[in-house]
């Protein structure tokens, strides 16, 4: 399933259990994101399966998505998400561990 196929599913879930479907309603669904992210850091920490964990991850994606689906409502996710793709694989080396081998060559000097 595509992003744009989860925003329709997501939609027609928002709709069906009378969640919260205005523009106005934005911050608190991605306020709810930060919240289920904490969820899955806490299943995480406390040891619990794999399949709580993924929930709670996808719970994030949930918030998210419908957050678009109201925040950005023309913007094809699918595109934007392969955009981005694109572009953080054409950034140079800046985070992470490249990052950190060309600071440590640099400090060798
Ligand atoms: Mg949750």
């Amino acid at each position: 399933m595509q992003l744009e196929d989860m925003k329709k599913e997501i939609k027609a879930l928002v709709i069906a259990k009378g969640f919260y479907n205005k523009p106005e309603d934005i911050p608190k669904k991605l306020l709810f994101a930060f919240i289920e992210l904490g969820e899955a850091s806490d299943a995480w920490k406390k040891g619990l399966p794999q399949e709580k964990i993924a929930e709670e991850l996808i719970d994030v994606i949930f918030y998210i998505l419908d957050a678009s689906r109201l925040a950005c409502p023309d913007m094809n996710m699918d595109e934007v998400f392969q955009k981005k793709l694109s572009k953080n694989l054409g950034r140079p080396f800046q985070y992470g561990e490249g990052h950190r081998l060309k600071q440590d060559e640099q400090t060798e000097k």
